[in-house]
């Protein structure tokens, strides 16, 4: 279980810059509520949110505080689609499901953006697109084919050669790659605690400090133990992710926790500002362990970069996402470096999210694979949706049985495995 913070994984910029101030206590007695939601990131503040709209009187508890876990501390970058473009997912979940699904990842910046502006969420949301890069002609080509794929299906991305990515990202690092329009950037931190705002203000009960200890039925209900109370529901949504800890053992090992980890410097000058990324664009390279990187408001880089899982390796990996900030970016060789952090991203063995039930009206959603932002928040909506009645095969996901993903002694050793591997096919090219 990850539950306690780590001094390596601690300095987030974003908690030093938070804008929302509120606090939620912790949850003492019993309450009743016809959904009770576990865990406070997008996928819980969503969810809560959306069923709230709908009607229904919700109670969110988080062990910790709204946006505490990987909600709060990630990119910032509003990614949109899954792991395969239109045709790959058509392939692999059929034209039923394809369709819903490809809808669903295609608008999730969309929705992401219609939920800051009808609540007024102050997040520094700003949409001038996701720069996918290559490194590698072949990746050049795989991303142009997924453009190409795109367009077939509603469009959203424009393809670039090494010169428009150069004039985009002003490096010559890239063979080039794409413009996904329908992505952006936001302060991930006040986009969670501005969700949480907008919850409370529409009715939900969030409690922090409140972890879930036991579900057990009573009376044709739910009662959700914590540790000073109680709440007893008809449904409940595991919004636990990556920090799925021992309430149900099997959601843990249905993922596979990795950390990931980003370092930022402090406001740059106007000419170093200007020099990179000059329109504001988020990027993430191609590789299979990519680079992540943006400026954020006030112009700070960040660099980020996934693939560590203990403490050595986590301040290894931040030492290399300085170096390589400055191999891309030799302006930047004389600024020191004001924040480094991280946290767990869930894996999963398709790379594509999951949706779950794991008793009757237990439902849970998780699985992002690095890409949550928005895809967290359209799942939030789904679960909201199934919550409060939808057939499951009116959602627009489709909800599979729950497996565990490896045995949780071999954990560790098998992701550093794992993360070699994925180091050399990178440097290979393949
Ligand atoms: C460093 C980093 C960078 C990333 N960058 C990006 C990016 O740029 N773009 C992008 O799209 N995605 C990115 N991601 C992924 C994205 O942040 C996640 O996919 C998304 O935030 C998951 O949201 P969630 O609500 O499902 O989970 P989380 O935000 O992790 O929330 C889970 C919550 O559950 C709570 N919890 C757990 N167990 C219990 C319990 N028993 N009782 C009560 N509460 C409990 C935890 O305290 C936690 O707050 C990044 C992730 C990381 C870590």
């Amino acid at each position: 279980m990850i539950r306690n913070e780590n001094p390596v994984i601690a300095n987030s910029l974003w908690s030093a810059t938070a804008k929302y101030t509120d606090t939620y206590p912790a949850l003492s007695g019993e309450q009743q509520a016809d959904v009770a939601i576990i865990g406070a990131g997008f996928t819980g503040l969503s969810a809560a949110l959306h069923l709230a709209e709908a009607g229904a009187s919700v109670t969110l508890i988080d062990s910790q505080h709204p946006g505490w876990g990987a909600s709060g501390r990630n990119g910032g970058q509003i990614n949109v689609g899954l792991k395969d473009g239109p045709t790959g997912i058509r392939a692999k979940f059929g034209d039923h499901w394809g369709e819903r699904m490809i809808r669903m990842a295609g608008d999730a910046g969309d929705l992401v953006f219609d939920l800051i502006e009808r609540h007024q969420i102050n997040c520094d949301a700003k949409r001038p697109g996701w720069l996918r890069a290559a490194h590698t002609p072949k990746t050049l080509q795989q991303l142009h084919e997924l453009a190409e794929d795109w367009d077939r299906h509603g469009g959203g991305m424009k393809k670039l050669d090494q010169a428009e990515m150069q004039r985009l990202t002003g490096t010559e690092a890239y063979n080039g790659g794409v413009l996904d329009r329908r992505g952006g950037v936001l302060h991930p931190l006040n986009y969670a605690l501005g969700l949480a705002d907008a919850a409370h203000r529409n009715g939900v009960a969030i409690y922090g400090g409140t972890p879930a200890n036991h579900i057990q039925t009573e009376g044709g209900r739910y009662r959700v133990k914590t540790p000073n109370g109680a709440i007893m529901t008809d449904k409940v949504l595991m919004c636990t992710n990556a920090y799925s800890g021992d309430l149900d053992p099997k959601v843990a090992k249905s993922v596979l926790p990795v950390r990931s980890v980003q370092v930022a410097t402090p406001p740059l000058s106007d000419n170093i500002r200007r020099s990179i990324l000059p329109e504001g664009n988020a990027l993430s390279d191609a590789r299979r362990l990519l680079l992540y990187f943006r400026q954020d408001a006030e112009g700070r880089f960040l660099m980020g970069g996934r693939g560590t899982y203990n403490d050595g390796s986590t301040r290894r990996q931040i030492e290399r996402l300085k170096r390589v900030s400055v191999e891309l970016y030799p302006q930047l060789s004389d600024v020191k470096w004001d924040y480094a952090w991280g946290g767990f991203v869930a894996l999963t063995r398709d790379h594509y999210p999951h949706l779950h039930e794991l008793a009757p009206g237990i439902y849970a959603g998780l699985g992002y694979n690095g890409r949550g932002v928005a895809i967290a928040t359209a799942m939030g909506r789904v679960l909201a949706r199934w919550a409060a009645g939808e057939p499951t095969e009116d959602l627009d996901f489709p909800v599979t049985p729950l497996k565990p993903l490896l045995l949780s002694f071999a954990r560790e050793t098998l992701v550093e495995a794992e993360i070699l591997r994925l180091k050399l096919l990178d440097k290979l090219g393949l």
